[in-house]
């Protein structure tokens, strides 16, 4: 039975994200999920839901699928949330959602470590299983640029704003950086320096985080001054690739996943969707090389006496370079062309399908 629960588990994730069938992913799942929580996450149905819907579908009784749910919701292994008096319930994929959940609170208790390295084995072997990494087609992810970077005659589009997203969202939470975290639970000297407590989450996905003790509440200002913090350091703002979304990450590319998977591609450039772009001022730069030590992506070289060159198929349009340039002597720019994100993630699903079709996979 507990074999039958796994395997219907590992194809339950597929329907949500992209998994490897490997012994490591049931290695893995068995450290996140009990049998019980297995079959309760295998009964669970798109959009949210109530136990007494996964009561009626698994023959359980109602009081003892809501206190399998409950102690799901504290793993982190499903959302929970109230709205209008009544307590529902949400599945997550496996990332972003219940990857991510697990190293947020920051903590290092003995299930912390046995579960970063679980999740550890499991990617470093779908990695391998993968020989060469899977093409991306059409990005799931973009990146917000650094505000203050961008060119001042700009239109600035509201989704490209990270103030606007700050400003239009209630609650929002700050959580550890679950990719930094995990590194350190693998290997504690694996660490870069960048700031820890640096992922935003916003709305519903804030109000789940704060409520199970696994996010902080912040205010609107706070917020800003974590993002200001995030970009002085050299971190990337990167979202999901939708108009509305629920959390903005600060990332270093030397441990987040998402920017992990980008960089591999033959033009990362493509793989991450970006609205903007480098512009240099040859009368303003010193050749001083700061923004080519900057660059997440090794974008800049830099050639005696004159600007950097730029790489537009390594560049995501971040800003990374231009804050840190003493002289102000780059700017951000629009790219030419449409590049405005599909609305919410169903959207996004179904132009990353439409855009494979295309592309003949
Ligand atoms: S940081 Fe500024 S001044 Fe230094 S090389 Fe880059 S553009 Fe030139
Ligand atoms: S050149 Fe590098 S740092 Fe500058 S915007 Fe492009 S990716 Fe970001």
């Amino acid at each position: 039975m507990d074999d039958e629960v796994y395997r219907q588990l590992r194809e339950t994730m597929a329907r949500r994200g992209r998994v490897t069938d490997i012994p490591e992913f049931y290695e893995m799942a068995r450290t996140l999920f009990t049998p019980e929580q297995a079959e309760i996450q295998n009964a669970m149905p798109a959009g949210r839901f109530t136990p007494g819907e996964i009561a009626k579908e698994t023959g359980k009784s109602e009081a003892g699928v809501t206190a399998i749910l409950e102690a799901m919701a504290d793993k982190g292994l499903c959302m929970s949330f109230v709205r209008d008096g009544t307590r529902y319930y949400a599945a997550a994929p496996l990332m972003p959602g219940i990857f991510e959940y697990q190293f947020m609170r920051g903590t290092k208790t003995d299930r912390d470590y046995e579960i970063a390295r679980a999740i550890n084995a499991y990617r470093k072997a779908a990695a391998r299983a993968a020989a060469i990494p899977p093409r991306v087609i059409y990005p799931g992810t973009r990146v917000i640029p650094v505000g203050k970077t961008i060119n001042a005659e700009a239109a600035v589009q509201t989704f490209d704003q990270v103030l606007a997203y700050v400003e239009s969202s209630e609650p929002i939470a700050v959580t550890t950086c679950y990719c930094r975290h995990e590194a350190l639970l693998v290997d504690e000297n694996d660490v870069c320096g960048m700031p820890m407590e640096v992922c935003m989450q916003f709305r519903t996905t804030a109000e789940y985080l704060i409520e199970r003790g696994i996010g902080r509440r912040v205010s609107k200002e706070e917020a800003m001054d974590i993002f200001r913090r995030a970009e002085e350091a050299g971190l990337v703002h990167v979202a999901i690739n939708t108009q509305r979304i629920d959390f903005i990450c600060n990332c270093c590319p030397c441990h987040c996943a998402m920017f992990q998977d980008v960089l591999v591609q033959p033009k990362p450039a493509e793989a991450m969707l970006h609205s903007y772009i480098p512009s240099f001022d040859a009368g303003l730069c010193t050749v001083c090389g700061t923004c080519v030590d900057r660059c997440p992506t090794d974008a800049l070289t830099l050639r005696d006496g004159n600007v950097p060159d730029w790489n537009e198929d390594r560049c995501i349009g971040c800003g990374v370079c231009v804050s840190g340039c003493q002289e102000e002597a780059i700017t951000l720019v629009e790219r030419v062309g449409d590049f405005t994100p599909p609305l919410n993630r169903m959207a996004l699903g179904e132009t990353m399908m439409k855009k494979r079709a295309e592309a003949g996979f």
